[in-house]
């Protein structure tokens, strides 16, 4: 259906670039969200944007309600914002940012809205290289530091990643990034009923995938 629409649109809109024009999104299964993710990305890294679904008709379409294709799991970090990164617009991407991309109760809590009731059929776990947040937890499991307040708890929950990878030599940090999205991605659906329900039923996919900051480019985790 969705291509339908879109080649009917064609045949009077001009082309998406530089017009912010609507692309169907509603009904994109997971193979279409990682498709439109991946074309995002690539007119991202080639410095070529077309910033679709940033016009005021959209902002106007989805302010009566939200169909957003994909859930991105992602870090705070001022260089890795999703929207930008996959170069798409207002209604497309549930975006869910913490440093380090730790999950507590209330970032699982909005991950399984937009899974469960925003019916978003992809969970993406997006890290990102020279992420200060595992860098510190490395330092930190390396001196043997005790951590205080709550960027301990941060550093706590990403712990098992640092100490996983603490002898890899040399690229420990980017071991570390890896396997904390690793890691991340295994345990969601032993912390989640709902997630592991819908994995189960085949309603979402998860993946985990890594951001380079210098190139741009999203590599996806097998
Ligand atoms: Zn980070």
């Amino acid at each position: 259906m969705a291509t339908v629409a879109m080649v009917s649109r064609a045949s009077s809109a001009p082309p998406a670039a530089h017009t912010g024009a609507k692309e169907e999104t509603a009904q994109i299964d997971a193979k279409g969200a990682l498709s439109l993710l991946a074309a995002g990305n690539q007119r991202w890294v080639d410095g070529k944007p077309q910033h679709p679904n940033e016009s005021s008709a959209r902002r106007s379409e989805v302010a009566g309600g939200q169909h957003p294709f994909v859930v991105v799991v992602t870090c705070s970090d001022s260089r890795v914002p999703p929207e930008v990164l996959f170069d798409r617009g207002v209604g497309d991407i549930f975006v869910v940012r913490t440093a380090g991309q730790v999950i507590d109760e209330a970032a699982l809590g909005s991950i399984e809205y937009g899974l469960e009731h925003l019916h978003a059929p992809l969970l993406m776990i997006l890290g990102h290289s020279k992420c200060g947040a595992v860098q510190a937890t490395c330092d930190a499991v390396d001196k043997e530091q005790h951590v205080e307040g709550a960027i301990g708890h941060l550093i706590e929950s990403i712990t098992p990643a640092a100490t996983k990878t603490a002898k890899v030599k040399p690229g420990r940090v980017d071991a570390a990034i890896e396997a904390n999205v690793e890691l991340i991605v295994e345990s969601l659906p032993e912390r989640s009923k709902i997630i592991e329900e819908l994995a189960h039923e085949k309603k979402i996919q998860l993946v985990g995938a890594i951001y380079d900051l210098g190139s741009g480019k999203v590599k996806q985790l097998d």
